[in-house]
């Protein structure tokens, strides 16, 4: 469920049919506004991520690959 407040009455509405993913990861809820990845499969397993583990994802593959084709000179 998501909650919708309009920024000129203050009125708020409660929203049912706005789609809500669950991450793969810490099972939080998300939404297609609010980024991460929504449908998506490593080899046959569908997977969605939460903006936050999506970030975190890319940052462990960064650390992971280490710093190729950034040769020191000497
Ligand atoms: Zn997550």
């Amino acid at each position: 469920m998501a909650k919708i407040i309009n920024i000129h009455t203050g009125d708020k509405t409660d929203r049912d049919d706005i789609p809500v993913f669950e991450c793969s990861i810490c099972n939080c809820k998300f939404s297609e506004g609010e980024g991460g990845l929504q449908h998506g499969a490593i080899g046959m397993i569908p997977v969605s991520f939460c903006p936050t583990c999506f970030s975190g994802i890319f940052d462990m593959v960064d650390y992971f690959k280490g710093s190729y084709g950034e040769e020191e000179e000497e």
